[in-house]
């Protein structure tokens, strides 16, 4: 059965990430689908030089969080047998980049984790949903322990 052929998995390195992946890995086998991995590092706000501060720090700060994603998710590729070409680490919004780079390599399921939401955060909204919106391609959330 191979209703899909290429999955992507969003992963934000929490701890529950492995029910996501072990998940993701079990559904590639089925449909005999390629395994991808993508990291979203979020945007570092960058002050305004007008402010008078040093703009440097800021600048480390991202490339540090870049390498540090891009090291993780390299070990857990290995440890999943994902090639290094189904690997992404990303600078952005994840519902935008993680949709981007879905579309440009003809992902046709994306997979992310969702937690329950009370209070705040449902009205805030969360990536899975930014995802689901965005997305064109079908979308399994796997449903994480609160
Ligand atoms: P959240 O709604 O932010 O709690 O995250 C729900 C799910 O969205 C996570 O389990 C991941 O699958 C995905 N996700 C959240 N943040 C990121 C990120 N920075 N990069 C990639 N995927 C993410």
């Amino acid at each position: 059965m191979q209703i899909y052929q290429h999955i992507l998995v969003a992963v934000d390195f929490f701890e529950h990430t492995h029910l996501i992946t072990e998940r993701a890995k079990a559904l590639a086998q089925l449909h005999q689908a390629s395994l991808g991995l993508i990291h979203v590092v979020d945007n570092v706000p960058m002050p305004d030089p007008g402010y008078g501060v040093d703009m440097g720090l800021e600048v480390d700060l991202t490339n540090n969080m870049m390498a540090t994603a891009t090291t993780k998710l390299a070990e857990m590729g290995t440890e999943l047998g994902i090639a290094e070409d189904r690997l992404w680490v990303e600078l952005g919004a994840p519902k935008y980049e993680v949709t981007r780079v879905a579309e440009e390599n003809h992902i046709d399921l994306i997979i992310v984790g969702s937690h329950g939401r009370h209070g705040l955060a449902l009205l805030m909204g969360s990536s899975a949903d930014g995802v689901l919106h965005h997305a064109k391609c079908d979308v399994l959330a796997v449903r994480l322990p609160d």
